[in-house]
């Protein structure tokens, strides 16, 4: 689970806000946290990320760090604010990216930078005369090949470099949105940058809208090959999703093979105050999605312990919004079924799990 700086700088500060926290993770399967220094320009101060680290650790967790590169240019002339989605032609936000690159590293060996180095700057999104200065410099023609240009440049010379410098044996991990097919587009290019990096995590977060949920389920196995095995997990969230949708993607995510799965974040779930989101999604009913993730978490447990080391077989989505998952382990074959929809369907209750067993001779 992710704890986003509002919990880090808020709840997770005190002793007692952190032995609650810890009682929670650990009767619902949780061992691994992140701990984010920096996001939308708010800081944790590197002491207290020390203090939580060391606690953390001391209870038996295995602590990282997480960085969510928004709002590091200047506020705009008259702006109250920096913008959301970085402008990377600007040295002052480079400038700033290597010093909490360089922060974090110093308290983290393992650090996963949240997917904001996308860039949204030039046609068609909007005007930047910076960034439209700096495209013509380099002499390249298209928008979308000066993004990609410009966000590998960021990580190779910027993000990779001020980790390495801070911390030797740091390792950075970059994640990618859900949106898969928009990232060319807006910068993302998994295959030279996962290399670059080592190893990337991918957004299982399909939430409410998304009219293709079982995305959450093969989006990592495709990452995984478009970037030669280099995909550690999946990442989804409670923003924007009924509760039963949240435990979806916990679903998916383990049924897709991740080799870890990522919950976004503490601040959604467990605090009352789940801080700011980016463009206003709404973390509905936090204390829902916790119950229904309590509810959840044995199955989810023992799905994910029959994975494990399992041969994923077919999987597919029915028409009716039933999709079932076959996997071969231990000379049996076991079937899995989930039912996305809001209604009894196929002898499943709504949004109803089953996982059957079978010898495979
Ligand atoms: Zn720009």
């Amino acid at each position: 689970m992710s704890c986003k700086v509002t919990a880090v700088n808020g709840d997770l500060a005190t002793a007692e806000g952190r032995e609650k926290a810890i009682g929670w993770w650990r009767r619902n399967g949780f061992t691994k946290l992140w701990l984010e220094s920096y996001r939308h320009g708010e800081r944790v101060p590197t002491e207290r990320l020390v203090e939580e680290r060391d606690a953390f650790r001391a209870a038996g967790f295995e602590v990282c760090g997480m960085i969510t590169p928004t709002m590091l240019n200047d506020p705009a002339p008259g702006a109250k604010e920096a913008q959301m989605v970085v402008c990377w032609s600007d040295p002052k936000a480079r400038e700033r990216m290597r010093e909490e690159c360089a922060r974090a590293a110093k308290v983290f060996d393992t650090v996963i930078l949240d997917d904001f180095l996308f860039s949204v700057c030039g046609d068609p999104f909007g005007q930047c005369a910076r960034c439209a200065a700096d495209k013509e410099r380099r002499g390249i023609a298209d928008w979308s090949e000066y993004r990609r240009a410009l966000m590998y440049e960021v990580c190779e010379k910027d993000i990779l470099p001020a980790a390495k410098a801070a911390n030797g044996t740091a390792h950075f991990i970059i994640k990618y949105p859900c949106w898969y097919r928009n990232y060319a587009e807006r910068g993302y290019d998994p295959v030279r940058q996962a290399k670059l990096f080592g190893e990337c995590w991918v957004g299982t977060e399909t939430r409410d809208k998304n009219p293709e949920p079982i995305q959450a389920c093969w989006i990592m196995a495709w990452m995984d090959e478009l970037t030669g095995g280099r995909c550690g997990g999946g990442w989804y969230d409670a923003l924007d999703c009924t509760p039963e949708k949240f435990v979806e993607q916990a679903y998916y995510t383990i049924l897709g093979g991740a080799r870890e799965s990522f919950v976004h974040c503490y601040d959604y779930l467990l605090s009352d105050n789940p801080g700011r989101t980016p463009f206003g999604e709404k973390a509905r009913g936090p204390g829902a999605c916790r119950a229904a993730f309590e509810r959840a978490s044995g199955e989810l447990r023992r799905l994910a312990d029959v994975v494990a080391g399992a041969e994923r077989g077919p999987f597919s989505m029915g028409g009716n919004g039933v999709s079932t998952h076959v996997f071969f382990k231990d000379r049996k074959c076991y079937v899995a079924r989930l039912n996305t929809k809001d209604v009894p369907v196929a002898g499943l209750p709504p949004h109803g799990f089953e996982l059957r067993e079978y010898r495979a001779d």
